[in-house]
């Protein structure tokens, strides 16, 4: 649980996203180093601590439609709550004497508690003079808070209500040298740890963020920039953007196809997606490589290390790197708790020491589908994923495989994405462009 702001009546209470709780921690430590990053007009975020969750940017406050109860008042402050992977709403609320059956009844009407996300936040009010909470704010998603507020006037004893966030939309361009990390040229342009996985998703598939990025890399973006009032700045759609890395240029650019999902091509019509991801983790460092004659650190002798292994906390969702069908979901001697998935004729992939499962055996998956959580089950010396690919029933190395891609933009397609490209791939920023 995270400490109290100020509860002195009166005293100026935190906003409430300063009360947010450090969800990535792996983040948080690869943003370590200094930076020697980059620009926009938008104020750098010197705390990486103070930083929302992905998936929750700094929108839980609760000031925002004039209509709705207004934001807390000086003598009540909020206090974010952890979630431990795992538990159940009613555990994390037990603490503050709060009932998490009659709450969990009272807010069904618009959100079931039931299916808390450890990522997002929840708080307990608490009001100068008073016991017990007054009060639970519950960031649903990105854009609507619940409210539950004690009233003795309601059968329940509660009464519950959503806020909206009413953001602005700008088009506005970034531009991002990357000294040592995404993180570290992100907090210097202002940008949010949610705001950092959107851009890492344009290029999952090419680039993995966590291991591939070279000092000097340049990033450029042409994106929605949302703003509303005591909040901080959010990407929203990111029209187009150009990695410089390695020597390699990539160029991407949104299209809605028919099904109305979005989608990222090259300017020449080839995706930017593939079949799989390049890693079952949406951030980690990979800690150990794929290494057939590696000294293994609990047995003491050599043992091949077929796999790839990922630090990260325990707890952190394991995505499955492509769709397929899970083989095996279970326990597996030293491999702890253990998924297998087969992808097609050709790949299977498993993720092994998981702290918990979340599919079964025979359940068809998509690619990026959690499959469970980091754990240290099994034969491990601490928290990490360890992730095995097949090819024709023998072990590859995942993170040199040539993997299929995804299909090209359809040629009837072709005319209304050239006019996309033409319209925002010269704004995108490229290196030496004004960083001021
Ligand atoms: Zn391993």
């Amino acid at each position: 649980m995270r400490q109290i702001v100020d509860t002195t009546p009166g005293a100026r209470v935190a906003p409430w996203a300063a009360v947010g709780r450090v969800v990535w921690p792996l983040w948080v430590a690869l943003g370590a180093v200094a930076c020697l990053g980059s620009a926009t007009e938008t104020v750098p975020v010197a705390d990486p601590a103070a930083l929302p969750s992905p998936d929750t940017p700094d929108d839980a406050s609760g000031t925002l439609d004039p209509g709705a109860p207004a934001a807390l008042p000086p003598d009540r402050i909020a206090i974010a709550l952890d979630i431990p992977a795992g538990s159940s709403f009613g555990e994390v609320v037990a603490p503050w004497g709060l009932p998490g059956g009659p709450l969990r009844e009272a807010a069904l009407e618009h959100h079931d508690l039931a299916r808390i996300d450890v990522r997002r936040e929840l708080a307990v009010v608490l009001e100068d003079g008073v016991p017990e909470p007054v009060g639970l704010r519950y960031a649903v998603d990105g854009d609507t808070t619940l409210v539950m507020r004690r009233d003795p006037s309601l059968d329940s004893g509660w009464r519950v209500w959503t806020e909206e966030v009413a953001w602005t939309i700008a088009v506005e361009t970034r531009s991002l040298t990357i000294e040592h990390s995404l993180w570290n040229a992100g907090l210097a342009a202002g940008l949010g740890a949610a705001d950092l996985a959107r851009i890492a998703a344009v290029f999952e598939y090419e680039v993995d963020f966590n291991t591939e990025l070279r000092a000097g890399a340049h990033l450029g973006l042409v994106a929605e920039v949302l703003r509303a009032d005591g909040h901080g700045d959010r990407l929203g759609i990111i029209h187009a953007a150009r990695l410089e890395n390695d020597g390699r240029v990539l160029e991407a650019i949104r299209f809605v196809g028919d099904e109305g999902e979005p989608h990222y091509y090259h300017p020449d019509h080839s995706s930017t997606e593939r079949a799989f991801l390049r890693s079952p983790l949406a951030f980690g460092r990979v800690t150990s490589g794929f290494n057939p004659r590696r000294f293994h650190p609990i047995l003491k002798r050599a043992r091949p290390h077929n796999g790839t292994d990922f630090g990260a906390p325990t707890g952190t969702p394991v995505r499955s790197v492509a769709s397929g069908v899970v083989t095996y979901a279970g326990r597996s001697g030293g491999h702890g708790r253990f998924v297998k998935v087969r992808h097609d004729d050709v790949y299977e992939t498993s993720y092994s020491h998981l702290s918990s499962i979340s599919v079964r055996k025979g359940q068809r998956i998509a690619m990026g589908q959690t499959i469970g959580a980091v754990g240290a089950t099994g034969l491990a010396t601490g928290p990490h994923l360890h992730y095995q690919m097949w090819r024709r029933g023998q072990f590859v190395n995942a993170m040199r495989e040539k993997l299929p891609t995804a299909e090209n933009l359809p040629s009837k397609h072709h005319a209304a994405f050239d006019a996309l490209v033409e319209r925002w791939l010269p704004e995108v920023p490229r290196p030496g462009h004004a960083e001021e």
